[in-house]
Parts: C-alpha cells; sequence; structure tokens
C-alpha cells in the first residue's frame, strides 16, 4: 500500500515537474519570438514590470508571514519554484481593423524622437504617439472595435504607467489641477491592445460603452499640454514589457510613475492614405504617387 502511494506520488511529481517544464521551455521559445522584429518597436528601458509595481515589504509583516508559513508571493507559493509572470504583447503585425481616428488630417508629429516629447528612450526625449491636426472641434472617431475604458481627465489608472498614482493624484487634489489635464478617451481594442485619444475638446463616450471602428467618440481640442488642437493617438499593448521613461523633469514636477509600457507607432496600424492629387509637373508623367514613408510601403494593401 505504501509502495502504491508513494509510486502515484512519484508519478504525480514527476508530472507536474514535466508540465512546469514544458512551460518552461514554451517560454523560453516564445519570449524571444513574441515580439515581431520587423517591426521597429523602440527600445526598451530594462525594469521588470512586477518589481516597478512592488511596494516595498513591511519587515514586520515580512516575519509574520514567514512564522506563519506564508511567502510574500502568497499562500501556499515557494518563491523558489514560482515563474515571473509572462507577458506576451500580441505582434502589431497581426493587428488589423485600424481607421482613421481623424479623416484627413495633417500628422504634425510623428512617433519617434522629438524635442518635444516627454518621454525618454535610450536618453533621448521620445514622442509616443502620432500626432493629427485638422481644427479645434473636428469629429474624433474609434480607430477600432472596442470597449471605453476610461472617458475624461481621470483616465491615467489606464494609461499603463508603471506604479502608483496615488502622489500624482494628491498633488492635483491640493493643487486643485485637475480642470488642466487632457481630456483623453483610453479603449480596449479586444485585440491585446489599447488606443489611446488624447486632448480632446469633449468627450461623448462613457467607460464601459462598446464602440465600432469609425465612430463619433468626441471632438478634436487643446485641453491638457497642448500648444493647438489636435489629436494624440497613441497604441500600447498592457501585454507589453519593454517600457518607456517619463522625463524625469516632469516626473519630478507631476509625481507620475517613472515609466509606462512601450507605445507602438500607430502608423504600423493604421492604412495607407493616398496624397491629394497633385497638378503635374512637365516632367511628371507618371500616375500620381502615393504619400512617402508607410503608406507608400503599404499602398494597395
Ligand atoms: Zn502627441
Amino acid at each position: 500500500m505504501c509502495r502504491v502511494w508513494y509510486k502515484r506520488a512519484v508519478r504525480s511529481h514527476l508530472v507536474r515537474g514535466g508540465a512546469a517544464l514544458a512551460l518552461a521551455i514554451l517560454v523560453g521559445v516564445l519570449v524571444p519570438i513574441g515580439r515581431d522584429r520587423s517591426m521597429p518597436v523602440p527600445a526598451a528601458v530594462a525594469l521588470p514590470v512586477e518589481e516597478a509595481r512592488a511596494a516595498p515589504a513591511d519587515p514586520a509583516q515580512v516575519a509574520q508571514q514567514a512564522a506563519a508559513g506564508i511567502d510574500a508571493n502568497g499562500p501556499g507559493q515557494d518563491r523558489s519554484v514560482a515563474l515571473p509572470p509572462v507577458r506576451i504583447a500580441p505582434l502589431v503585425s497581426q493587428l488589423t481593423g485600424y481607421v482613421w481616428p481623424i479623416g484627413n488630417g495633417r500628422i504634425t508629429q510623428p512617433f519617434g524622437f522629438s524635442p518635444f516629447g516627454t518621454l525618454m528612450v535610450a536618453g533621448r526625449l521620445f514622442h509616443d504617439g502620432l500626432d493629427i491636426a485638422t481644427f479645434c472641434g473636428d469629429r474624433i472617431r474609434a480607430a477600432h472595435d472596442g470597449v471605453v475604458l476610461a472617458a475624461g481627465r481621470r483616465s491615467d489608472p489606464e494609461l499603463g504607467w508603471l506604479g502608483s498614482l496615488d502622489a500624482y493624484h494628491r498633488r492635483l487634489d491640493k493643487k486643485q489641477l485637475w480642470g488642466g489635464l487632457a481630456i483623453i478617451v483610453v479603449t480596449d481594442d479586444g485585440n491585446g491592445y489599447r488606443s489611446v485619444y488624447a486632448h480632446l475638446g469633449r468627450t461623448i463616450v462613457r467607460p464601459g460603452q462598446t464602440i465600432r471602428a469609425g465612430q463619433l467618440i468626441g471632438y478634436e481640442g487643446a485641453t491638457g499640454f497642448a500648444s493647438g488642437c489636435h489629436l494624440h493617438f497613441g497604441l500600447f499593448s498592457p501585454l507589453e514589457s519593454a517600457t518607456m521613461q517619463l522625463d524625469p523633469k516632469i516626473a519630478r514636477k507631476t509625481h507620475l510613475p517613472s515609466f509606462e509600457i512601450a507605445r507602438i507607432d500607430p502608423l504600423l496600424v493604421l492604412p495607407a492614405r493616398v496624397a491629394p492629387p497633385q497638378a503635374p509637373s512637365p516632367d511628371q508623367t507618371g500616375p500620381v504617387s502615393p504619400s512617402r514613408g508607410r503608406a507608400a510601403r503599404s499602398a494597395g494593401a
């Protein structure tokens, strides 16, 4: 009887061990290929997400938990075998169904390094979205089907900040600065990514609302830190482990967390736009070319 129990126990242990090994191999395989290397994803700033989120341990509580046989990872968890949570953003190349949130807008600032950026990548200021401008009050439409996570000036909890927002919110309360924040809509696009629409003059959607691509969600404005009416359109995956650093000067002043989840270039998912017809010059006899850059790359797609 004892031998049977022992064999069963060993077999069960081996099965569990095998499953853990298989998972470890799977993770090892998936992590390097999870990111689409063909896409120009900005350099990550190394900061483990869970580390950034972890609150400082209370020594008294740790001692109490140790005495009770509870590890800091939670009841029944063995720190020596616990695997870190796996965060793998879906491939950017698999994202479909996006439309331009503003029709025929002018791109006033692309995604990437910019002296006007508020994030830092590799020690340089970085603009983490796509700025599109037409005119104040123009209609802003959902770029993808999804569900509204936040709409208004209290959107920061859905924006992928890595760390507590308590100090930031305390400062806003104390100095009564809420009215100066940008009106932002954040949506869950249902594909592992979120869309961010910032600087709206007004929004007409509410958290929890289901929206369709192309649906009116608000109006172009210049709320928050903006030099004029435009839309800042951002895209990120809560499953992404890469981060971008907030300009330390801004972090110090606002008490925002120092890191956010890395954004991707919205032009990677937005459909190509064809340049408006131009009067042919004497030496130009061919058809009008599509606009340069990514539009040209994916023209006809
Ligand atoms: Zn912007």
